[in-house]
């Protein structure tokens, strides 16, 4: 006997901002989304504590709540929100085929791609458990929370100089940790790092510890001759790198060196009809909520219009 399989209008893969502002939309429209939720249901946000910069929350929020929050109006207008990891695609033909955790197939007139990007960590027990309580890999979203105090920054690419000069603005002094003698970030970026008073960047380091209980108190440094010094910082941001959660749509998909994946400027469109990137599986350059969910309501549009083109809907 063989597999009955399950036909959907609009899948959505992925249910951080962009997912769930793709399912609202796709949902309000008919398009009747299944959305699967993956590894990390409500996605980045979910490890982050407050966010005070997301537009309509006057005071603020929690990550979490808010992340409840979209998915409880996902879920309102009819969304089939269900568990389950994408472990592969097939795009070859007019339906999209679409394998959750390695056994059931479902396939679908339009997928909208929403499965984000996950930032790089230094990979220490200390940073895991602080992580949300002063370790932060998003100066944007959490540098407020610092305002005049002292702050450490670990990288050395385009996003930490970035960041560090935005961090500079806001915080009493600022520690750029850097683990080679030269900066990888653009001249230009390295060049207003390094005329930012407040700024001390701290070559040949890399971090031994982050210090704290509850919250960060500090953190040891360790430099390639073997000497240790202490940061008495209250913030630790990681910007090593994001990579995006993208590995299942390789050789499908057109993408960057890095795997974000590339659309037709100004939409959601990938260079497979009816197949739609939204959010940071293909924004390497913003990546925050607002712009994720903004995107994800331009996937369910973008689908609407393939849809009702195709004839689907
Ligand atoms: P990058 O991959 O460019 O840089 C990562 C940095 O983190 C490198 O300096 C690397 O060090 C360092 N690093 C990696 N792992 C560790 C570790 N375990 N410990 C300490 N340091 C570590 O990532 P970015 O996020 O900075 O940039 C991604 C892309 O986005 C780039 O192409 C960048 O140019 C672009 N971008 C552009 C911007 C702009 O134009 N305004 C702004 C932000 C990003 P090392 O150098 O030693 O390898």
């Amino acid at each position: 006997m063989t597999e009955q399989i399950e036909h959907v209008q609009c899948l959505i893969i992925g249910s951080g901002p962009a997912g769930y502002t793709a399912a609202i939309y796709a949902a309000r429209a008919d398009m009747k989304p299944v959305m699967y939720q993956g590894l990390q249901p409500g996605g980045q946000l979910t490890i982050t504590t407050e966010v005070e910069n997301y537009p309509g929350y006057p005071k603020g929020t929690h990550g979490p709540q808010m992340m409840e929050d979209f998915k409880a109006q996902a879920e309102r207008f009819g969304t089939d929100i269900r568990w389950g990891l994408v472990t592969s695609v097939d795009f070859n033909g007019p339906v999209h085929k679409v394998v959750v955790d390695e056994k059931t197939t479902i396939t679908a007139d339009a997928v909208i791609i929403a499965t984000g990007a996950s930032a790089k960590w230094l990979g220490l027990e200390s940073e895991q458990r602080l992580n949300g309580f002063g370790v932060s890999a998003c100066a944007v979203c959490d540098g407020f929370f610092f305002r005049g105090q002292d702050v450490a920054i670990v990288g050395a690419g385009d996003t930490a100089a970035e960041e560090a000069t935005y961090l500079a603005k806001l915080c009493k002094k600022v520690y750029m940790i850097v683990r080679r003698d030269e900066m990888r970030a653009s001249k230009t970026m390295q060049h207003r790092v390094l005329n930012t008073p407040n700024i001390e960047v701290i070559f040949n380091s890399e971090t031994k510890e982050i210090l704290g209980g509850k919250t960060v108190e500090g953190a040891i440094i360790v430099n390639n001759k073997g000497e240790e010094r202490k940061l008495d910082v209250t913030g630790f941001f990681v910007a090593i790198g994001h990579k995006p959660n993208t590995d299942i749509f390789k050789g499908w998909l057109n993408m960057d060196e890095t795997g974000y994946i590339k659309t037709v400027p100004g939409t959601s469109k990938t260079n497979i009809p009816g197949v739609f990137a939204t959010g940071d599986a293909q924004d390497n350059v913003y990546r925050q909520a607002v712009t994720a969910a903004g995107s994800g309501c331009m996937g369910a549009l973008d689908a609407e219009r393939y849809l009702v083109e195709k004839g689907a809907h």
